[in-house]
């Protein structure tokens, strides 16, 4: 809200997300809000309704790109933020098949995962398809699924980049493992 009652801005001048796609965002949840007031719910039931869609939420973490050579690509927390048990995990291109494949110079994706829920907290991209490769995790990280639920609740195209982002999970889940962390026995044995 501006400081003006009611009246609100959405964009950079609000300073949640200095991104074109977060404008984009918070404008689409506006149009969603007065297309609801048109179609004649309350504004308060409105207001709810923009929530349930996660036209806020999903702000918050916002997914961001450093368009450089090699390109880097982010969503969440950092190693620095962190102030909670975590564990690590990092998958080089080049040991992957499609890596391979491609010889880049360079290239990983790393995650970090909250050490007692499973859940992921940062998602980290660099190199090849940095961008592209973070949307497929996003979404897990934003319903806060934990690790051996991403694993068991299906798979990717095998030899993909998009792989990557599947297998640097797997290490993850060991880690939790090792840590004691109790989970069901299709996710501890899926390879
Ligand atoms: C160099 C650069 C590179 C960027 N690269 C990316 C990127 O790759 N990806 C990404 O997501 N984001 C990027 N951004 C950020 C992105 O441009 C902004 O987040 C986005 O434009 C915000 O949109 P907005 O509508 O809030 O503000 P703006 O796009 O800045 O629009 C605000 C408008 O208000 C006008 N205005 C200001 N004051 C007044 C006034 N008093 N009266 C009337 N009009 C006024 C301005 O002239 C402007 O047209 C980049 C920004 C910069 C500077």
């Amino acid at each position: 809200m501006t400081n003006v009652e009611g009246v609100y801005a959405v964009g950079d001048i609000n300073g949640k997300a200095l991104f074109r796609h977060a404008a984009n965002y918070q404008q689409a949840s506006v149009m969603a809000q007065f297309a609801s007031v048109a179609s004649g719910v309350s504004w308060k039931t409105v207001h709810t309704f923009g929530e349930a869609l996660g036209l806020d939420r999903q702000l918050d973490p916002c997914p961001s790109a450093i368009f450089t050579h090699p390109t880097i690509a982010y969503l969440g927390m950092r190693e620095s933020d962190l102030t909670s048990p975590y564990v690590k995990s990092v998958l080089w291109f080049k040991n992957h098949d499609r890596g391979i494949a491609i010889m880049p110079k360079t290239g990983f994706v790393k995650v970090l995962v909250c050490a007692e829920s499973g859940r992921l907290l940062g998602i980290h991209c660099l190199g090849t398809d940095a961008d592209v490769l973070v949307h497929s995790l996003t979404p897990y990280l934003w319903a806060k699924t934990p690790v051996e639920e991403i694993l068991t609740s299906g798979t990717t195209v095998h030899p993909t980049l998009s792989e990557v982002c599947r297998n640097v999970l797997f290490d993850a889940r060991k880690q939790l493992l090792d840590l004691g962390r109790a989970m069901d026995p299709l996710a501890r044995y899926m390879a």
